[in-house]
């Protein structure tokens, strides 16, 4: 039970386990999973206010956009470049979303972009639906990070931390979260929120939402949309899930040209996370951005509408 408690708190406690070949479900992570869930039910003993809604879609925003723009587009793809002090920001920000720390989730993904729906794939559609979309991650094997992906991102100390003690930031997010709603509902009674309510709305129902789609890109944009240009993969654009990603649903633009800051690559598809950065940019707090390889985007085509 020690044990099972400190793999909670520890990731580095699970090397001791390293079963890098076991398809087996990790119970130990799978119960505060489900547990996060759960508690979105609570919804119905806090309630609702305009204050709480818009905790939770702000609180969806800022991280989403630290998982695109930051986890995905600067940790896996160093499509840009940026400062120590920035980049450890949004590796916190990103590690509140609950999907693990920056280096982890890095080594996945460049993994990915090697092996995107061959059978080394960790995560393709062709093991099934389930499997990509959360599967993958419960699984036991999959818990260790691929080190040797990600020997860039390993040399920063805070990064290592972030990592080693994920599980902190959540709940040090939803804790301030709780403490917010308590002041708010305790001095400004006519907002009618609470400590429970922004506990519940701004982590709980936010996360879960930030999770599905999320995971979605691994699953939803390998089947459904179109393919501009000729890839290895299964990957699809989809407008719907560029909406909600900021811009991630542009997955076939983005296995054909990685290294690109934009993923949205016309006027019409939408890629929120691209401005977002465009104005850090302009306020130099990022720099160097990759733009889209031209030649190869001409080169790999199938049809005229990109
Ligand atoms: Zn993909
Ligand atoms: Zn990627």
């Amino acid at each position: 039970m020690k044990f099972f408690l400190k793999k909670w708190f520890d990731n580095s406690q699970s090397q001791v386990e390293l079963l890098a070949d076991s398809d087996d479900i990790d119970w130990a992570r799978i119960i505060p999973f489900i547990a996060i869930h759960l508690a979105c039910l609570l919804v119905f003993v806090v309630g609702v206010s305009w204050v709480a809604v818009f905790v939770c879609l702000l609180s969806y925003f800022i991280r989403m956009f630290a998982i695109t723009a930051f986890y995905h587009r600067y940790f896996s793809h160093k499509s840009f470049k940026t400062s120590r002090l920035v980049q450890g920001v949004f590796a916190v920000i990103g590690a509140t979303a609950t999907q693990r720390g920056p280096i982890w989730w890095a080594a996945h993904h460049r993994h990915h972009h090697i092996h995107a729906d061959d059978e080394q794939d960790t995560h393709s559609p062709k093991d099934g639906f389930w499997h990509s979309h959360l599967k993958w991650f419960l699984m036991k094997k999959n818990f260790t990070t691929k080190s040797e992906y990600v020997k860039d991102l390993e040399k920063f100390s805070e990064l290592r931390f972030i990592d080693r003690f994920d599980i902190l930031f959540p709940i040090l997010y939803a804790t301030g979260l709780f403490i917010l709603g308590g002041y708010l509902g305790k001095h400004y009674p006519h907002l009618n929120t609470s400590a429970g309510q922004l506990l519940i709305w701004g982590y709980f129902i936010s996360t879960v939402l930030l999770s599905h789609v999320t995971y979605c890109i691994n699953s939803l944009a390998h089947i459904f949309g179109f393919r501009t240009y000729e890839t290895k993969d299964n990957s699809k654009n989809n407008f719907v899930l560029a909406i909600f990603t900021l811009g991630e649903g542009w997955h076939n633009n983005h296995h054909c040209n990685p290294g690109s800051v934009k993923q949205g690559f016309t006027w019409w598809q939408l890629d929120v996370s691209y401005y977002i950065l465009w104005l850090m940019n302009k306020l130099g707090l990022v720099w160097d951005m990759k733009y889209p390889n031209h030649a190869l985007l001409e080169k790999k085509q199938i049809s005229g509408d990109a």
